[in-house]
């Protein structure tokens, strides 16, 4: 089977206008991670967490898909073989752009999660410590988001879907949260031929057969035109 496994990041949003994490005015220039992206910081001081997503998820809600989510949803409808999407964004944009089978690693903004009992549903608008879960009525009700320190979920799965994959695209990501960081290189060492997409080298650049160098909603729409075997526009 064809397969082409894709792997996005902060940046593919980017020009969506979602903030990315670590570039210079990214989201963690004003938030420490330690308040707002880990296990502890949360139980610390949940409100502060909660006002920190509910920001977010109200700034990924008003966001709209760019070339680049375009490009990609295409390119899973028209290829022969299978093109999986794995994204460490917790935004919708893919979706909205028309892609299916997106595996959201570190959870999505739109839903919640019990931790007290593991029960997730979509998310309110506004979400409070003080919500209680639908099925067990605790007030323990968090983002449904992936902290530093927590296991990124499906990984079973994309494992899988890297050893099968004759192509490998990470886009917008900075190699420097793992284990998406390392995807790169298992996807060589299974045979894949490896592409990253961003306009600086990323931490594991070095992973990679091919770089190309620009903003995704300039670079990927020719990228998938090529695959796809179409003319492209000079
Ligand atoms: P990042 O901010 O680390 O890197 C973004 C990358 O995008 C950079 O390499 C940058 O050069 C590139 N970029 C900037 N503009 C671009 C554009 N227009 N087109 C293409 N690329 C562009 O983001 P990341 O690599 O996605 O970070 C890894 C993940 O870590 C995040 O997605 C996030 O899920 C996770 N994280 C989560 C939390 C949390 O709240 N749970 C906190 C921090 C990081
Ligand atoms: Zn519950």
């Amino acid at each position: 089977m064809d397969r082409i496994v894709i792997l996005t990041g902060a940046g593919i949003s980017a020009e969506s206008g979602l903030g990315t994490f670590r570039d210079a005015g990214g989201i963690w220039s004003e938030h420490r991670i330690e308040d707002v992206a880990t296990p502890e910081g949360f139980a610390r001081d949940p409100a502060r967490a909660h006002r920190f997503y509910n920001a977010r998820r109200a700034m990924a809600a008003r966001a709209r898909p760019n070339a680049a989510h375009v490009a990609l949803a295409r390119l899973q409808a028209a290829h022969r073989g299978e093109v999986v999407i794995v994204t460490q964004n917790v935004d919708a944009l893919h979706e909205a752009a028309g892609s299916r089978r997106v595996i959201h690693m570190h959870g999505e903004l739109a839903r919640a999660l019990c931790a007290a009992c593991g029960h997730r549903w979509q998310a309110p608008a506004e979400m409070s410590g003080q919500d209680a879960c639908p099925r067990c009525r605790a007030r323990a009700c968090r983002p449904d988001v992936v902290w530093f320190g927590e296991i990124p979920y499906r990984m079973d799965e994309i494992m899988g879907h890297l050893a099968a994959a004759r192509l490998f695209a990470a886009i917008g990501t900075s190699g420097q949260v793992w284990p998406a960081a390392g995807f790169a290189e298992t996807a060589a060492r299974a045979g894949a031929h490896c592409v990253e997409i961003n306009p600086e080298p990323s931490a594991v650049a070095g992973d990679f057969h091919e770089a190309l160098r620009g903003r995704a909603s300039e670079v990927v729409p020719g990228w998938v035109a090529g695959l796809l075997g179409e003319a492209q526009l000079p």
